[in-house]
């Protein structure tokens, strides 16, 4: 299965997307993930990207589309992937389309109360990616990465003016991909409508609205 998962930032995309990844058997893709790992390794490259990505703007088009494109052609996109944070501009979409058409689309429905309450705890670990926050996903231990032991740390860009900037580039250049899906492919919408709801009731609503999409 090649799924969508769609949302704007802070709907929890990178959380439920991970735990599909366990429960459908196939990779979980965030180009974010792709981002900043090439922004630790320090390049002419990742001076660019990180300029995009720490301002809370898109990254051009043809660099994420590339970054796309070599990741799907790795030997484990072969059954299928679950992408979460591409596309996000029309274009993106299109060259999708060319490079592995997607099946289906999962629209998170939040509001910009719980967005706002997502991002400004949101930690993630810098060594194996993985997404908790201060209050609603805690680690076990305090500020201690539960799957490899690393401290965690805030997000560059979930600092509240970038927070906000990144909001108005989804309202601008994301968003309109809704009605773009909605007339060509299997496409659902999974309300996500409070700040405390276990990942794990939204990710049954997600596979539940796949069922009904007939996969
Ligand atoms: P979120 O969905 O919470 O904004 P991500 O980790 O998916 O977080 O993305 C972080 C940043 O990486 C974005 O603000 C943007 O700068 C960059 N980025 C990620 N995916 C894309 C994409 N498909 N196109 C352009 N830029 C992207
Ligand atoms: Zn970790």
């Amino acid at each position: 299965m090649k799924l969508i998962i769609f949302g704007p930032p802070g709907s929890g995309k990178g959380t439920y997307a991970s735990i599909l990844e366990k429960k459908l058997g196939i990779p979980k893709i965030n180009t974010g993930d792709i981002f900043r790992e090439i922004i630790k390794r320090k390049s002419n490259l990742s001076k660019k990207i990180a300029s995009y990505v720490l301002s809370g703007k898109l990254v051009p088009d043809e660099i994420t589309i590339q970054v796309l494109k070599k990741r799907l052609a790795k030997k484990d996109c072969k059954n299928g992937f679950i992408l979460d944070g591409y596309p996000r501009t029309i274009q993106q979409a299109e060259a999708l389309e060319k490079i592995s058409s997607p099946d289906l689309i999962i629209n998170l429905v939040v509001p910009q109360n719980v967005i706002i309450a997502r991002l400004s705890g949101r930690l993630i670990c810098p060594n194996c990616n993985a997404i908790y926050h201060k209050i609603f996903l805690k680690p076990k231990n305090n500020e201690i990465c539960d799957k490899c032991g690393s401290k965690l740390i805030q997000r560059e860009d979930d600092k509240p003016e970038v927070i906000k900037e990144r909001f108005s580039v989804y309202q601008k250049q994301s968003k309109p991909l809704i009605d773009y899906y909605k007339k060509k492919k299997p496409f659902g919408n999974v309300k996500c409508n409070k700040v405390d709801i276990p990942p794990e009731v939204v990710v049954e609503r997600i596979l539940k609205k796949i069922k009904e999409l007939g996969f």
